[in-house]
């Protein structure tokens, strides 16, 4: 944690109190009710089909007891939205409407990257406004004129922000010089300089007398001669060409992809991109999330095509779930991206052509993260925005209603790749299908994939079949992790809740599920803080870290999951807390305490026993350790300790 001035400290948490987490976590994870006050949904963290991801809804925490994720309602948007902590403070204001106070961050330079980030943001809403004013001039005619020979109405213009770069490497600039400097023009992807090697003392760019030396460019060198030095350094990197922004989550272009209008080889490929910038990062957008998430949600599965002009088009037909992976095969980041939406997808993009491996990669990523994948194959020589303009929508959604199922799909190609006359080509088939069906994470959905796949390749010989099941089923078994959860016992689970509450009676008030007033003078922090501080029954057990943590914090603070020390021990309250089970009583408590206190005399008395087989005790000593023998077992003997429950070992 770092520690900002306390009126930042105040702030956070007053907007922790108001923005429920459930609220928040909802606009990214399918929760449900599970519990009094949990709620759970598919971990957006890591992949899974049964929900381990939990909410709480009083205490305003996440914990994921399949991956072990857990923080409070800014962690968690930190983490999804990947951005920093003072990021994830704003955010989470701007989603509640809550006016921020001055931003504080934790060192300049994470100030002046997000500064940077901002800037870059405003940059790219100027050189947005300026693409699409472009569009409307007349210099923009042969761009109207390719959008409308693709089909694309005003409309969907307007909504995708189709803009158009001039022929010019100026244009742009000097409309953005007049609001941004040039340091921050450079940043932004949208510009390229010539770089000449002596020149290029950390950031004096200045005093370079920049020449712009290109065959295609003339009109750029003659240009810049007229203009002051520093500013001839840099020129636009997307000329003539129609540009399509590329938008976060949140709508805000971050990037561009331009497509050439020039026939010249000499403009560069077909379609330009931005670079890797502060604010893109090609490996986590995912081309339209921003406009077809909330129909993604809606409809439960998304259409993922292969091209931005492809989603275009898919999107105007009236398919809003539609989104793109712009060309490049697919990422991890992006299929757990897509995947906080629906699990479910159709993948429009043919397998069989030239950017087959890319495909193969995708489909496979996907399988890895669990989605339940269809396969959409439309004709030869067809992609979804040509079949959509030769033969309309209503046969494109007669084609996505008749997708197949992936592993059908596979099934049918080694078919036809493998003819199944004799065992030896439904060997091939099998390996070939093999690879596919050991990226399934889920060992049951393999067990049944390789029973369906025995059964549809007419596979009769019992140690073929033998040998798919075990090939199948024997993938790097997934480890069993031995959390220090599983170590600590019912007696310290309770006592922990109890030391917990005193931070809940202080935040009280604000959540959701307001307790009722049940025994107003049972305060279980303080009877739990009574009987371990005076008796050290903590001690040597493996909860001992935390529980040492939360007495000493005592009452002081309202953010209970900001005590523990270790990482361990956070996880470990946020599992306790997060399974709260049945209500803490005086009697719950007591029992506890008298379980610890018998864990902690047994214990005891295994080290006087040891300690009484030494050999050459001096008699003193043994007599000391003779009068503590006595003591302790009187002690477990006293009916006051008896068991309730058998439970302590
Ligand atoms: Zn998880």
């Amino acid at each position: 944690m770092n520690s900002n001035s306390t009126s930042s400290d105040n702030f956070k948490e007053t907007l922790k109190q108001q923005a429920d987490i459930v609220r928040i976590v909802g606009d990214y994870v399918k929760l449900k009710k599970a519990g009094a006050q949990n709620f759970s949904g598919l971990c957006p963290f890591h992949a899974e089909k049964t929900a381990s991801f939990s909410v709480h809804a009083t205490r305003q925490f996440f914990h994921c007891f399949g991956c072990g994720e857990s923080g409070d309602v800014f962690t968690f948007v930190q983490k999804v939205e990947n951005i920093t902590f003072p990021e994830a403070v704003r955010l989470v204001a701007q989603k509640l409407g809550v006016p921020l106070p001055k931003v504080s961050f934790s060192s300049p330079a994470e100030a002046r990257d997000a500064q940077v980030r901002m800037a870059l943001l405003d940059v790219h809403v100027r050189a947005g406004a300026f693409f699409q004013e472009s569009l409307r001039r007349p210099e923009g005619a042969n761009a109207r004129e390719y959008l409308k020979g693709r089909g694309l109405d005003a409309e969907t213009i307007s909504r995708f922000r189709i803009g158009y770069a001039p022929d010019s490497g100026f244009l742009l600039r000097d409309a953005l010089r007049r609001e941004f400097d040039e340091e921050l023009l450079r940043e932004s992807g949208l510009f390229s300089w010539k770089e000449d090697g002596r020149s290029q003392v950390s950031g004096v760019r200045s005093q370079q007398k920049q020449v712009l030396r290109s065959a295609q460019d003339d009109n750029l060198v003659e240009k810049s001669d007229q203009e002051p030095k520093a500013a001839a350094a840099i020129y636009s990197k997307f000329r003539n060409r129609v540009m399509f922004p590329i938008c976060n989550e949140q709508g805000k272009a971050i990037a561009f992809t331009g497509r050439t209008l020039s026939t010249d080889e000499k403009a560069g490929p077909k379609y330009l991109n931005s670079p890797e910038t502060p604010i893109y990062s090609k490996s986590r957008v995912l081309f339209n999330l921003d406009n077809a998430k909330e129909a993604i949600r809606k409809l439960e599965y998304s259409i993922l095509v292969e091209g931005q002009m492809d989603c275009i088009s898919v999107y105007a037909a009236g398919f809003h779930n539609v989104i793109a992976s712009s060309g490049t095969a697919f990422t991890e980041l992006q299929a757990k991206l897509l995947g906080r939406f629906s699990k479910n997808v159709v993948v429009n993009f043919d397998p069989d052509t030239a950017g087959a491996r890319a495909t193969e990669r995708t489909l496979g990523l996907l399988v890895e993260e669990e989605f339940s994948i269809r396969v959409l194959t439309l004709e030869t020589g067809f992609d979804p925005d040509l079949f959509i303009r030769r033969k309309g929508k209503d046969a494109y959604g007669a084609a996505l209603k008749s997708s197949q199922k992936y592993f059908d799909y596979l099934i049918d190609r080694a078919r036809a790749q493998f003819p199944l006359r004799n065992s030896e080509s439904k060997v091939k088939a099998v390996n070939h299908l093999l690879p596919h069906i050991q990226r399934v994470p889920n060992r049951i959905v393999r067990d049944e994939l390789a029973l369906e796949i025995s059964q549809k390749l007419g596979i009769d010989s019992a140690v073929l079949r033998q040998e798919l099941k075990h090939a199948a089923t024997t993938r790097s078994a997934t480890a069993v992790t031995a959390s220090a959860e599983a170590q600590v016992t019912g007696a310290e689970r309770v006592l922990i809740r109890a030391l917990a509450s005193a931070t809940e009676m202080q935040a009280g008030g604000t959540g959701s599920s307001a307790r009722e007033g049940t025994e107003k003078e049972f305060d279980p922090a303080r009877q739990a803080q009574y009987a371990l501080q005076s008796e050290r029954l903590y001690e040597g057990l493996g909860s001992q870290s935390l529980m040492e943590a939360l007495l000493e914090a005592g009452t002081e603070t309202a953010d209970v999951m900001a005590l523990p020390k270790t990482e361990d021990d956070r996880r470990l309250l946020a599992a306790i807390l997060m399974s709260e089970e049945e209500e803490l009583t005086p009697e719950t408590v007591e029992g506890a305490v008298r379980a610890l206190r018998r864990i902690y005399y047994r214990r005891r008395l295994e080290e006087v026993q040891l300690g009484l087989q030494r050999a050459g005790l001096p008699l003193e000593e043994r007599q000391a350790l003779l009068q503590e023998k006595v003591r302790f077992k009187r002690a477990l003997m006293d009916p006051g300790l008896a068991e309730t429950g058998s439970k302590a070992s």
